[in-house]
């Protein structure tokens, strides 16, 4: 079956990036087979076309590939390996010609455990974490950052190019989640370093708008301020101007900086920068967790969050 075209899918975790995802796979063509705890959303994918399962290890039936997009370690564990006898985990009876790519943003540990099961059990895993946010899910524009073997990136690309634009191999089980955590620990210090820099400006009489303009065409130029300004109105339709709702948790920006700390402690390497910008997340997420992370600009001003 390795060589079979990949027709239908199953797809854990409809959340901010999940759904997006999945009515792009939708849109080209995939049927889909769709589960999440979350029964608003399964009525939508519904009436977009797709088949509403009632368990994980339902919509993980009859398919010839699984996808999920999750929120941590912890549901991607208990999805996939279980967590008791009322749960035996989707690979207890997943049929192993099911190629199964797990997109959540989890620790490179957590998806090698979670490799090295579906590998016993014949089963073929990738982990391919991506970038892009909410923007790029629904334009079906992400970056795709896969670990795992050469055979199985090759027969994932064609489903993830459903939802990419860039498609990489970073290397063995892991490398994805790595490469991935290196990209948004460095998304975090920018993040809060371009709410610093707009707030210094503001505070000196700039137009906020007028500034990022500036900093655009300067050496100062960064993904946050041209595709995701966190001061509100400076760019339509990002969450800074939608009172921060949707997009990109600050809660799970924490974790994406916890991940990145956990392995830089495991392997004695510093991250000074990082642990400023992870100590001011860690005190923005006890009041304004649920808030894209581009709220960390309330932290200078905190005018915007009102
Ligand atoms: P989200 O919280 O919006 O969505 C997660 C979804 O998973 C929810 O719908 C929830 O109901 C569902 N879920 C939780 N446990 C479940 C279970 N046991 N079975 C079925 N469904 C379950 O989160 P999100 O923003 O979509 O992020 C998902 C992952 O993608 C995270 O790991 C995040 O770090 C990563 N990520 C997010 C962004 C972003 O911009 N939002 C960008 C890149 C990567």
């Amino acid at each position: 079956m390795s060589n079979s075209t990949i027709k239908t899918i199953g797809f854990i975790g409809l959340g901010n990036m999940g759904k997006p995802m999945a009515d792009n796979l939708l849109k080209n063509g995939f049927k889909l087979k769709v589960f999440d705890l979350n029964q608003q959303v399964l009525a939508q994918m519904a009436d977009q076309g797709a088949t509403v399962a009632n368990s994980p290890a339902e919509a993980t039936t009859d398919v010839d590939m699984v996808v999920s997009m999750l929120p941590a370690g912890q549901h991607v564990k208990s999805v996939y390996l279980g967590d008791g006898a009322d749960n035996q985990g989707v690979f207890a009876s997943l049929n192993p010609d099911t190629l199964v790519a797990d997109c959540s943003t989890i620790s490179a540990s957590d998806a090698r455990e979670v490799a090295e099961v579906a590998t016993a059990k014949g089963i073929t895993f990738i982990d391919a974490p991506v970038s892009g946010g909410t923007g790029g899910a629904t334009a079906g524009t992400l970056t795709f950052i896969v670990g795992g073997d050469e055979d199985a990136f090759n027969r994932a690309k064609p489903v993830l190019e459903a939802m990419g634009k860039n498609i990489f191999h970073a290397g063995a089980h892991g490398a994805g989640q790595v490469a991935k955590i290196c990209n948004n620990m460095l998304l975090g210090i920018l993040m809060s370093g371009t709410a610093e820099a707009l707030n210094l400006g503001v505070k000196n009489g700039l137009d906020p708008k007028v500034l990022s303009d500036i900093m655009l065409q300067s050496s100062g130029r960064n993904w946050t301020l041209e595709v995701y300004n966190p001061y509100p109105n400076v760019i339509d339709s990002v969450p800074s101007s939608n009172g921060y709702g949707g997009g990109f948790m600050s809660k799970l920006m924490l974790k994406d900086m916890n991940l990145a700390k956990t392995t830089a402690d495991d392997t004695g390497v510093q991250t000074p920068m990082a642990d400023q910008a992870r100590d001011m997340y860690t005190d923005h997420v006890e009041t304004h967790a649920d808030k894209d992370f581009s709220s960390i600009m309330g932290v200078y001003d905190d005018s915007v969050l009102s």
